[in-house]
């Protein structure tokens, strides 16, 4: 799996399996655990959760998942905003930890900006990262001038990645978070690359869905493996559809298929705020 290398020097795999919704219902878990140890023998070997996602029960998929193999998988988790204080980041840590029944974790994740100073979440994230719980840190939903805020902080020049909404439909980052990062050597990882199944069957996909044999969704994913700085986390439970991420992975887009999208899918031309989900 090709990788990209942090602020921090260590390296990170371009593309990932995330895991919202996984953990929710019991009659999914085999499927969710088959699908995460399909992705990790094909080499998707980054895996994303949170602690948000089935208030742990995605956290506790994963652990099953990757179990007997932990030393193969780049993790990565999350906390919520309202955990975000010293000892709460701290405590948040731990109970992830435990639930993944995993010593650390590649990389641990402010999901997104609550009212507690940044300063203090940054002074936790730098004693789990002493104490060995976690390798790196980053921030997740952080438009720039939260990059900026953080980046003047003690701690703040150790954030390796932010993780927001990127894809074909959703440009916005482009317009000034995205070269901030590129700047700074902070690589974006995109969520919902796939917006969430929206481009199945795009007819403005379907011409290089043919010409490439692939799956108008297929195409959407490849275009983001191709920009620079960029890693892409699909959550997918069917297992066709895992195999479809990865071959992705094998779509080499020209210069002509870039722009053709580029003209289907505008870049924005002014400065719109963050989007979410
Ligand atoms: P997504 O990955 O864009 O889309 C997931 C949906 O697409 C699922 O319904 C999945 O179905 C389907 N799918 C997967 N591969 C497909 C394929 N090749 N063809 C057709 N359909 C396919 O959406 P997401 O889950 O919102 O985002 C991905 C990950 O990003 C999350 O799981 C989470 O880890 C992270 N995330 C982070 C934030 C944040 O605030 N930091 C917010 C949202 C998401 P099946 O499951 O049935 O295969």
């Amino acid at each position: 799996m090709k990788t990209l290398q942090l602020p921090s020097g260590r390296n990170i795999p371009i593309l990932g399996q995330g895991t919202w919704r996984m953990g929710e219902k019991a009659s999914q878990k085999q499927a969710e655990i088959d699908a995460l140890q399909l992705g990790l023998d094909l080499g998707m070997s980054l895996i994303d959760t949170a602690e948000m996602y089935g208030e742990g029960g995605a956290e506790k998929i994963v652990a099953e998942a990757i179990s007997g193999r932990r030393e193969e998988v780049y993790l990565v988790s999350k906390f919520y905003p309202d955990n975000a204080s010293y000892q709460g980041v701290i405590q948040a840590g731990d109970r992830s930890l435990s639930r993944l029944k995993t010593d650390y974790l590649d990389l641990y994740l402010l999901h997104w900006r609550g009212s507690v100073p940044l300063s203090e979440t940054l002074a936790g994230l730098q004693q789990l990262k002493q104490a060995g719980k976690i390798l790196d840190y980053g921030v997740s939903n952080f438009d720039t001038e939260d990059m900026e805020e953080a980046e003047s902080l003690s701690g703040g020049q150790e954030i390796v990645t932010n993780q927001v909404l990127y894809n074909l439909l959703r440009r916005g980052i482009e317009w000034d978070l995205l070269p901030w990062c590129r700047q700074r050597q902070i690589p974006i990882m995109a969520y919902s690359p796939i917006e969430q199944r929206a481009f199945v069957n795009n007819p403005q996909l379907g011409d290089l869905a043919a010409k490439h044999k692939a799956t108008s969704t297929q195409i959407a994913l490849s275009w983001l493996l191709h920009q620079q700085g960029i890693i892409s986390i699909p959550k997918a439970t069917n297992r066709d559809h895992v195999q479809e991420n990865r071959a992705a992975l094998e779509i080499k887009l020209t210069r002509e298929d870039l722009q053709e999208l580029d003209r289907a899918f505008k870049p924005p031309s002014r400065k719109m705020s963050l989007a979410m989900r």
